[in-house]
């Protein structure tokens, strides 16, 4: 533990991440389009009219046209079948002129995620959920991650914060973000702690870590009062209540005891859809290559810097 009391936490705004992210995505896509002729497009595929899904498309839609990156939004009907879902997946996969394919959660009751996963393009699976992907991810091997986790990784990246070595603890095991964000930290050579719901006693466990990273769906689930002192915390939930957006962390607690934290909004949401837009680019660039060529793998971001 800190001997210094902290008295100031760093505010880890997500803005200036994702307007880097912006600045080499505009970079990668321009090369793509000026001299290859291609225009990176990302779909977004929903069932229903889940208004929270909409409103993430529409906040995409925005960032990739700040990125570079072309964006459509596909709506199938509530009735759609898990056959429909899987045509409709089947027609974006041949589709040259589709390089990302993102599938909008809430799906209705009688789908999911992992039906749509089973069939989707790997090369076109820009949040990382297909079993190739996460597979891939898990044994350390290049894949296109998703975009959250990675998202809360660029953001340490970029304020500096050390990874390496240090106690950290991920609450939330979806396959979308608490358990890639702890494989992404285990990757960087933490040690860390996945908690979850039948998690016995939480607040030990978040008691002992010097990074926290919460992605549980659950206002004020982390306190000020939980943390060691001097801990970094990175919020990944989004919860709105009334015409209000909160995220896990009860935020007023945790000023003047974490070292740093990410708002909510403000912080990990921004960097997120920044991340789709590499990985579209990177999936766009994959695309050219030879389907002959037995390693039809997305670029890693190095090689993508490379390009670009
Ligand atoms: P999920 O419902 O699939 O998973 C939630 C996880 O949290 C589960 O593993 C569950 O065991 C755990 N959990 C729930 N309540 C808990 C508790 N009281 N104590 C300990 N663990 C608990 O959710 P998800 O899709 O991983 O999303 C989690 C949160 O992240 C949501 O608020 C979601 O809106 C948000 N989210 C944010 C972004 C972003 O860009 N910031 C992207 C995706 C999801």
């Amino acid at each position: 533990m800190s001997a210094d009391p902290v008295t100031e936490t760093q505010l880890l705004r997500g803005a200036p991440v994702a307007a880097a992210l912006r600045a080499r995505s505009l970079a990668s896509s321009s090369l793509l389009r000026d001299n290859l002729g291609v225009v990176p497009t990302l779909v977004t595929l929903h069932v229903g009219a889940d208004p929270a899904a909409l409103a993430y498309r529409g906040s995409i839609e925005r960032s990739m046209a700040k990125a570079g990156v072309e964006h459509r939004g596909i709506t199938l009907p509530p009735t759609t079948s898990a056959e429909g879902l899987i045509d409709a997946i089947a027609a974006l996969n041949a589709d040259p002129l589709v390089h990302g394919v993102l599938i909008l959660m809430p799906m209705p009751p009688h789908l999911s995620l992992e039906i749509a996963a089973e069939h989707l393009d790997p090369m076109k699976d820009v949040d990382g959920v297909t079993p190739t992907n996460a597979g891939r991810l898990h044994l350390g091997l290049p894949a296109l991650r998703p975009s959250t986790p990675q998202g809360g990784i660029e953001l340490l990246d970029h304020y500096g914060i050390e990874i390496d070595g240090r106690d950290a603890v991920v609450i939330g095991r979806s396959n979308i973000v608490g358990k890639p964000m702890a494989t992404l930290m285990t990757m960087r050579n933490a040690t860390v702690t996945s908690c979850h719901r039948k998690t016995v006693d939480l607040a030990h466990h978040v008691s002992q870590a010097e990074v926290v990273a919460v992605a549980a769906g659950c206002p004020g689930l982390i306190r000020g009062d939980m943390l060691r002192e001097g801990a970094v915390v990175i919020d990944f939930g989004i919860n709105v209540i009334g015409d209000t957006i909160i995220g896990d962390v009860d935020a007023a607690s945790v000023m003047g005891v974490a070292a740093a934290y990410t708002p909510v909004p403000g912080g990990t949401g921004p960097v997120t859809v920044m991340v789709l837009a590499s990985n579209t680019i990177a999936a766009a660039f994959a695309s050219l290559a030879s389907p002959v060529e037995a390693d039809r793998r997305p670029l890693a971001p190095s090689e993508l810097d490379a390009l670009s």
